[in-house]
C-alpha cells in the first residue's frame, strides 16, 4: 500500500476514533446529568407531597378564594402553614396554595410577604398553571405530585413541585405549590453539564493530539524505511556498476597484459642474445646501452607478468588447485634455479631445510610464484652478504623464511608495503619496479587461508616469511 493512501487511512480511522469517543462520551454526561435531575424531581416530590399532607384541608374548605378571605382565621392558619413550609428549606423561593377556576388557576393563599411585589394576593390567576396541573385533578386517583420545569414566567425561571391538598374522602381540593428558581435547583445538574463536556472535550483535544503525533510518526517510518529502500536500491545499482566497471578494467589489462606479454618476452630474448653475441665487441657506450635495454626489458616482463597473474588472480581466473606435493623438493628446486644469479653478484644463497621430507597438499605452482617473488626481491636488494632460505613445518602449517642482508625497508616506512603500487620511496640503491610483486604474492597466500609478514632493518636486510596451510582440500 503506498504511504499516502496508508496515511488517509490512518487519518480516517483517527477521526473515527475521535467522533465515537466524543458521541459516548457526551452521552455519558447527559445521562449522569439526567440522572441527577431525576433524583431531584424525586426529592422534590417526596417534600411537597409531605408539606401538603400537613396542611389542614378544612381550613383551605373554608376560604372562598377572593381578597375577603384575608380577614379570616382559616386564611391566617393556611399562612402560617405555608411560612412553616417555606423556612424549613432556604431553596424554596415561594410556597403557595391555589385551586382550578375553569381551566385556570388562582392563588389561594401565598406565603411571601404582602408588600413584596412578588405576593399573589388570594383569587389572583397563576398566569403559568393550566393543563398539567388540572391532572392532578382529573388525572391520577389516588392524585399524585408533580415537578415541572424549568419553565419561564415574568419573574425568572423556575423549577415548580406540586402536591394535591386532598380532603377526608382523598379527593383533591387545592395544590400546594412550591417553586425554586431554576439555575439554583438544577445546579448539580448544569454543573455536570459544563464540567463533564469541558473535560470531555480536553480528552478529545488530548486524544487528537496523540492520534495525530502517531499518523506523524508512521507516515515518517514509513517514509524513512521508502528512503532507505530508494537509497539501498541506489547503492545496488552503483555497485553493479563498480563490478562491472572493475570486471571490464580487469578484463582491459588481463587482455593488454596478455597482449604485450608474447612481443615483451620476444624483445627482452632479442636483446639479451644481441647482448651475449655481441659481447666484447661493442664499445663501452653500446654495451652500456645494450644494459640499460636489457634490464629495461627485463622489469617490463615482471611488470606484465605481475600485472595479467594479479588481474588474473582479482578477476577469479586465477584458479588454485592443492595436491599432493613434496615441499621440500619445490624449495630446493626453486634455489636452484636461482642460484646462478646470485652467483653472478657474488653473494651466498643457504637453504635450512628440515632432514624428513615435508609433503603437504598445496598449489605447488602458487608456492613456486610465492618463492620466486621472495628470492628475486631479497636477490635484487642485495648486493653483498647472503640470503637464506627456512623451511619449517608442523601438523597444520608449512613456513619458510626468505631472510636477506641487503638495504632493508627503513624502519619508518608508513604503508602497506604487500598493497598494490606500494614501494619505498627510492633511494639511489633502490632499484624499484611497479610495486606488484608482493601484492600479488600476499593475495595468493591469503587465498590459500594463510598470512604474510616482514622484519626489517635499513641496517641488517629483510625478513619474509609466509605460511600456510599445510593440508588444503584437494581439487580433482
Ligand atoms: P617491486 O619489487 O616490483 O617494486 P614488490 O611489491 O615486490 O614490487 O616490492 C615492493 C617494494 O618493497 C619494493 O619496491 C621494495 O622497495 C620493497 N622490498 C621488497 N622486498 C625487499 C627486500 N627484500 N629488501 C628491501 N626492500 C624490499
Amino acid at each position: 500500500m503506498s504511504i499516502r493512501k496508508a496515511t488517509v487511512i490512518r487519518i480516517a480511522f483517527s477521526f473515527l476514533i475521535l467522533a465515537i469517543f466524543s458521541v459516548v462520551s457526551v452521552a455519558m454526561v447527559y445521562v449522569v446529568a439526567g440522572y441527577q435531575r431525576n433524583n431531584y424531581y424525586k426529592l422534590r416530590k417526596a417534600q411537597v407531597s409531605a408539606a401538603a399532607a400537613v396542611i389542614d384541608p378544612r381550613d383551605v374548605q373554608a376560604l372562598s378564594g377572593d381578597e375577603s378571605d384575608v380577614e379570616k382565621p382559616e386564611f391566617q392558619r393556611v399562612i402560617e402553614q405555608l411560612t412553616r413550609i417555606k423556612n424549613s428549606d432556604p431553596d424554596l423561593d415561594f410556597v403557595y396554595v391555589m385551586q382550578p377556576r375553569g381551566l385556570e388557576f388562582v392563588f389561594i393563599a401565598d406565603a411571601e410577604n404582602p408588600s413584596s411585589p412578588e405576593y399573589s394576593s388570594p383569587g389572583e390567576k397563576n398566569e403559568v398553571s393550566g393543563y398539567e396541573e388540572l391532572n392532578i385533578f382529573e388525572g391520577n386517583d389516588p392524585p399524585v405530585a408533580l415537578v415541572e420545569g424549568p419553565i419561564h414566567n415574568k419573574w425568572g425561571e423556575w423549577v415548580n413541585a406540586l402536591a394535591p391538598i386532598v380532603d377526608d374522602t382523598g379527593r383533591p381540593i387545592a395544590v400546594l405549590g412550591t417553586d425554586v428558581e431554576a439555575g439554583k435547583a438544577l445546579k448539580l445538574v448544569y454543573n455536570t453539564k459544563v464540567y463533564g463536556i469541558t473535560l470531555v472535550f480536553g480528552l478529545i483535544a488530548i486524544m487528537a493530539l496523540i492520534l495525530s503525533q502517531w499518523v506523524l510518526w508512521r507516515y515518517q517510518a514509513q517514509k524513512a524505511v521508502h528512503l532507505k529502500g530508494k537509497v539501498r536500491q541506489s547503492v545496488d545499482e552503483l555497485n553493479e556498476e563498480l563490478v562491472r566497471a572493475n570486471r571490464m578494467k580487469l578484463e582491459f589489462i588481463q587482455l593488454s597484459s596478455h597482449e604485450l606479454r608474447s612481443p615483451m618476452n620476444a624483445i627482452a630474448i632479442a636483446i639479451n642474445a644481441i647482448g651475449h653475441q655481441l659481447k666484447g665487441q661493442l664499445t663501452e657506450d653500446q654495451e652500456k646501452l645494450i644494459e640499460i635495454a636489457m634490464r629495461g626489458s627485463a622489469r617490463l616482463v615482471d611488470l606484465v607478468d605481475n600485472l595479467l597473474d594479479i588481474t588474473r588472480l582479482e578477476a577469479g581466473n586465477f584458479i588454485l588447485r592443492p595436491a599432493k606435493v613434496n615441499v621440500k623438493e619445490i624449495v630446493e628446486n626453486t634455489i636452484a634455479i636461482h642460484k646462478p644469479q646470485v652467483s653472478n653478484k657474488g653473494i651466498a644463497l643457504k637453504a635450512t631445510l628440515p632432514e624428513e621430507e615435508i609433503e603437504a597438499c598445496v598449489d605447488m605452482q602458487a608456492m613456486v610464484r610465492v618463492l620466486e617473488n621472495l628470492l628475486s626481491n631479497a636477490i635484487k636488494f642485495t648486493d653483498k652478504g647472503e640470503i637464506s632460505v627456512e623451511l619449517e613445518a608442523d601438523d597444520d602449517y608449512i613456513r619458510i623464511t626468505v631472510k636477506d642482508t641487503g638495504i632493508g625497508i627503513p624502519e619508518d616506512f608508513k604503508g602497506d608495503i604487500f598493497e598494490k603500487f606500494k614501494t619505498v620511496e627510492q633511494g639511489k640503491d633502490r632499484r624499484t619496479g611497479a610495486g606488484l610483486g608482493l601484492a600479488f604474492t600476499r593475495s595468493l597466500i591469503e587465498n590459500q587461508g594463510g598470512r604474510i609478514w616482514y622484519e626489517s632493518k635499513s641496517s641488517s636486510g629483510s625478513l619474509f616469511g609466509f605460511e600456510i596451510p599445510r593440508y588444503q582440500k584437494e581439487t580433482p
